[in-house]
């Protein structure tokens, strides 16, 4: 179940784009995206994701963080919650990630919609036992909320490691969705004095505040400038 000249799970790697699967396949196409690059340019600007799994039959979606490493997503969180103790048995699990751009108002009430990007990964978790690995999903993670936050930063100890879970889930069977422009609006409406058009939304920081804040005073680092001043990071 493939669109034509994409790549399909047993062709081996896919190079350019991700497998199209029934799982996956956007019903709107015109929407749609299987680009190695639009889906991890969406993930990397999300500042979370969430993620679905069944647990005893019941649905759950929880809010994450989340890290990326080439075509795979790293999760973290203490063993003894739940979710870990679900996730480290390798379960699949579906993640998303939705980029709100705008709010679309179209003279009907039925046209109305949002500029959206946004990604579904489905995929099968896996508890991540190696050192190194562990230690870059962690700093994958840290280095998505805050870019240069790892280097700046007391690295885990190794009690803290240990009251760490990471899980990986591979990125290949993804797709994105994605909307932009005006509204569409019904030729009959066009003559309506309703106000039509599009809003766009942006994620702003706000003023940093040490209060409260224990220990010796340290100057304000440049990459959190940086972060401020929306050169980089997830609120960019
Ligand atoms: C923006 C954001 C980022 C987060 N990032 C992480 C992360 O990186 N790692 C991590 O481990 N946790 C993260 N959390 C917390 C996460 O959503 C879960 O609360 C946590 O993982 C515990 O999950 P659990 O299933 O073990 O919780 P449990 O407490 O065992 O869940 C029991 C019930 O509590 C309720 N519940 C659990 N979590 C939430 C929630 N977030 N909001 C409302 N109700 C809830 C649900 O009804 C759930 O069925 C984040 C939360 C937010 C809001």
């Amino acid at each position: 179940m493939t669109g034509a000249g994409r790549p399909a799970p047993g062709d081996g790697a896919p190079a350019a784009g991700y497998w199209v699967t029934p799982r996956t396949e956007v019903r709107r196409a015109d929407r749609a995206s299987y680009d190695r690059a639009v889906v991890r340019a969406i993930l990397d600007e999300a500042p979370i994701v969430h993620v679905a799994f069944a647990l005893d039959g019941t649905p759950f979606v929880v809010p994450m963080l989340h890290g990326r490493i080439d075509d795979r997503l790293y999760l973290h969180g203490l063993p003894a919650a739940r979710l870990f103790r679900h996730l480290r048995a390798g379960p699949e699990v579906c993640v998303e990630a939705t980029l709100l751009d705008g709010l679309v108002m179209a003279r009907s009430s039925f046209h109305h919609s949002v500029n959206f990007r946004s990604v579904v990964v489905v995929g099968r978790a896996r508890l991540v036992r190696d050192h190194a690995e562990k230690l870059a999903g962690l700093r994958a993670i840290v280095e998505h909320v805050v870019p240069g936050r790892w280097d700046d930063a007391r690295r885990p100890s190794g009690p803290e490691l240990r009251q760490t879970h990471v899980v990986a889930i591979p990125i290949e069977e993804a797709s994105a969705k994605i909307r932009t422009g005006p509204p569409a609006e019904d030729p009959g409406d066009l003559g309506l004095p309703v106000w039509s058009g599009v809003i766009p939304i942006r994620t702003a920081f706000g003023e940093p505040s040490t209060e409260g804040a224990a220990g010796v005073a340290a100057a304000f680092p440049a990459y959190l400038a940086e972060l401020l001043s929306g050169g980089r990071g997830a609120g960019a």
